[in-house]
């Protein structure tokens, strides 16, 4: 059932035998390997850059109209492979089939999306100062892009990168993640077999220092984008400004949920309970910091309580599986570390705070409360099924609070009032804020953060314009 993995240089598939090193993927739900994945070798890394060099040349000379074609047809592929791609994520990611299907689905959408927007990419005229000239302001693409992909969102992360870069009429090397790659060759072989010229996209895996250091220090890669965690994407910003190449980084995010005394804290905790166990916590727009109004702090913390008590937890191919294991070990280490914190500091544990059984990295949906501002789960991204929940007094108060952490990636709120909806949105300091909704991520609207959780928006116009340059022309 899982992918035959390889390295895709060139339009050619290089897979294990050849002498390259190799790493075994992980299934986190057994903890045994689903296969072997071969790594780029530096002669492998520098074919992809010629191969990318060489797909640049053709592709931005396919017009628009043209490569819209190929990506939609590639949009189809994924959705007539849907199922299998959802499974071999589920095995090697561990979120529930479900998740992994929508996660396949919306990401052909994703596509699509950017199939059209890229015919759309127009300049503009501004009028001369002196009579009979011509000033053209048009859009280009940047360049070869290198990006650079987590585990969380094998298939949709990719999607995002691919589908502006190819948009814009940039060609592009992927390294996805070496944890979770067989979904992500899978989506790779719609887009060969959707026609793709050979040398558009590429796909890599390896070290992840490795191959970034290698491809980010030559002068053919124009633009990194990069999602995954600050120390990471702080590294490799410093690189890129060496090489003074453009950046897009989407990295992680604290994201404050804010419950004022006028909401339903009932109708607030369903919504925003089943989005915090989503994907068991690991994704960056994650709800993870619950500061509730103390007239609705009981109802609001007994409703999702309730709801965490309830979650199934299990494999993610199995029926009813609401939430699967963590992605790999690092996670359960890092559940461990918060949650002896919180209880270090007075803590009270709602529900969950330990590991479920000794085979997978299973972890209980957690609910911790009494907990001071200072704790590690109030202060470090908790990346995992963890809710720490507090209460408030005052508006002023909780915009400081909620404003205090470096991050600025997702917010939350929720109240009747309509006035205070306008407020809080604008008073948060973060790239997206979803007000009694969470619905903050779509193809056609920007996806991106403020502060330490990066620059640069995926998604929407923004997203097509990150792979554009501008060029001036002036008509004498
Ligand atoms: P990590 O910092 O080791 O790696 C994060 C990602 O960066 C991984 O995909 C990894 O392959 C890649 N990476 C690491 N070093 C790199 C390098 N030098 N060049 C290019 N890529 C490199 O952390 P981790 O243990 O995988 O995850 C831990 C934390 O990362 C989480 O707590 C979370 O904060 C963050 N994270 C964020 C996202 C996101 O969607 N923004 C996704 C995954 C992880």
């Amino acid at each position: 059932m899982y992918s035959e993995l390889g390295l895709y240089i060139d339009g050619a598939w290089k897979k294990n035998g050849g002498g390259n090193k190799a790493e075994d993927v992980i299934n986190p739900a057994t903890e045994k390997p689903l296969a072997s994945l071969p790594h780029a070798n530096k002669a492998d890394l520098d074919e992809a850059l010629e191969s990318a060099k060489k797909g640049f040349a053709v592709w931005r000379a396919t017009s628009a109209y043209d490569r819209s074609k190929i990506l939609r047809k590639a949009a189809d592929l994924m959705r007539e492979r849907h199922d299998a791609i959802s499974k071999i994520m589920t095995l090697e990611q561990g979120k529930p089939y479900v998740e992994s299907r929508g996660e396949v689905l919306v990401s052909a959408d994703i596509i699509d999306w950017y199939a059209e927007e890229g015919k759309r990419s127009y300049g503009r005229i501004v009028p001369g100062r002196a009579k009979g000239t011509r000033q053209l302001v048009v859009h280009e693409p940047v360049g070869v892009v290198a990006a650079f992909t987590p585990w969380n969102f094998p298939v949709l992360t990719p999607a995002r990168k691919i589908g502006g870069a190819l948009a814009a009429g940039c060609s592009l090397i992927l390294k996805a993640s070496e944890e979770t790659p067989g979904a992500c060759v899978e989506m790779v072989k719609c887009f060969a077999d959707a026609g793709l010229p050979a040398g558009v996209l590429n796909l890599v895996f390896g070290v992840p220092s490795e191959v970034s250091e290698h491809l980010m220090t030559k002068s053919a890669v124009r633009k990194i984008s990069f999602t995954g965690s600050i120390p990471v994407g702080k590294h490799l910003a410093q690189l890129a400004a060496k090489h003074m190449k453009r950046t897009t980084m989407e990295l992680g995010g604290h994201s404050p949920v804010v419950v004022f005394g006028d909401a339903d804290p009932e109708k607030a905790a369903d919504t925003i309970a089943a989005f915090k166990y989503r994907n068991a916590g690991q994704v960056c727009i994650s709800p993870t910091r619950f500061y509730v109004q103390e007239d609705v702090y009981k109802r609001f913390l007994t409703r999702f309580t309730e709801y965490a008590k309830g979650v199934k937890v299990g494999d993610g191919l199995e029926k009813g599986t609401a939430m699967g294991p963590l992605a790999n070990a690092r996670r359960l280490d890092a559940m461990d570390s918060i949650v002896a914190d919180a209880k270090s500091r007075g803590g009270t544990i709602q529900t969950g705070g330990a590991r479920r059984g000794n085979q997978g990295y299973f972890y209980e949906p957690t609910v911790i409360t009494d907990i001071p501002d200072d704790s590690k789960i109030m202060t470090e991204e908790p990346f995992g099924p963890v809710a720490p929940i507090v209460t408030f007094k005052t508006f002023d108060e909780v915009v400081e609070r909620a404003n205090s952490l470096p991050f600025g990636l997702a917010a939350y709120a929720f109240t009747s009032s309509n006035s205070t909806a306008a407020a809080i949105g604008d008073a948060i300091e973060s790239g997206m804020v979803g007000v009694n909704s969470i619905a903050i991520s779509t193809p056609e609207t920007p996806f991106g953060g403020v502060k330490e959780s990066g620059h640069g928006s995926e998604g929407g116009t923004e997203g097509l314009g990150a792979y554009l340059s501008t060029k001036f022309i002036s008509h004498g």
